[in-house]
């Protein structure tokens, strides 16, 4: 007696199965859409790491040695890299610890930080132009007054900048192809004002920042003061990211998740968008 009732519900259980999948497969009607989680388009802000990938110019670039490719003498394939690559370079965070002593290595970052809601400031009018364009308090009150809002508590904050469309050309991208301590002077792009960032920290409650050139502090910058008043503030930055045009000016979320260094001042990081369509 068992296992009649047993069998007649996994009888049952199989048939709605299969009429579940039959429905699926054959007919979508309009009960199925509005009881369907409407899926978020995924979008990647990540540049790929290849001998091309853009770095600070002073720092040790990316490189992928072959240990071994192809059909091995047992028959099957295999294929495994080493690579070497410094902190700072492609799409890459900041951790508070890069400019601030005795803040959150890159391991310490909480996930909270670098996991939910942004917004984009779309400065591209303004930079498009200007290689040495800051990113200015009114910038922020711009969006707030446009957006009818204040910058949200907890927000990512990505500015777009445009320059992502220069990656992966070093001359108009990082303003110089050249590399070493003296093509530090000669670094022009755009990045965030230290008038700005002071206001961001005293003025609003942000978890992390982004943008699409290679540093938070504009490239013709000498002390990195955007970078020191951010970090201080255990707020991490992302820098080289890509797609941000793809992105509206709110209502999605960000999920960066670098690689997790202990002690790390930085690390290579895949950071995606998740956009609701
Ligand atoms: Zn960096």
């Amino acid at each position: 007696m068992k296992t009649r009732p047993t069998y007649l519900f996994g009888s049952l259980l199989m048939l709605s199965l299969l009429f579940i999948g039959c429905k699926e497969q054959t007919e979508s009607t309009e009960e199925d859409t509005s009881t369907k989680e409407i899926q978020p388009k995924i979008v990647d802000l990540s540049h790929e790491y290849s001998r091309e990938t853009i770095y600070w110019v002073t720092a040790k670039e990316f490189e992928l040695d072959t240990v071994f490719e192809g059909h091995t003498e047992k028959g099957y394939y295999y294929s495994a890299n080493n690579f070497t690559t410094a902190e700072h370079g492609g799409t890459h965070i900041d951790a508070p610890i890069h400019f601030a002593e005795g803040r959150q290595a890159v391991n310490e970052i909480p996930l909270e930080k670098l996991i939910g809601d942004a917004i984009k400031i779309d400065v591209s009018a303004r930079a498009s132009n200007n290689p040495d364009y800051e990113v200015s308090i009114e910038d922020f009150t711009n969006w707030e007054t446009k957006e009818q809002t204040t910058i949200p508590d907890g927000s990512i904050v990505l500015l777009y900048t445009g320059y992502s469309k220069f990656y992966p050309d070093k001359l108009k991208y990082l303003g110089t192809d050249q590399r070493g301590e003296e093509a530090v002077k000669l670094l022009h792009f755009p990045g965030l004002s230290p008038a700005a960032a002071d206001w961001l920290v005293k003025n609003r409650n942000i978890n992390a920042i982004g943008l699409d050139t290679p540093s938070i502090d504009y490239g013709q910058s000498q002390n990195f003061e955007s970078h020191v008043i951010l970090l201080s503030e255990n707020i991490p930055a992302f820098e080289n990211l890509t797609n941000l045009e793809g992105l509206p000016s709110q209502g999605f979320e960000v999920i960066a998740l670098p690689m997790k260094i202990k002690g790390g001042s930085g690390a290579p990081l895949r950071i995606i968008a998740l956009v609701k369509e």
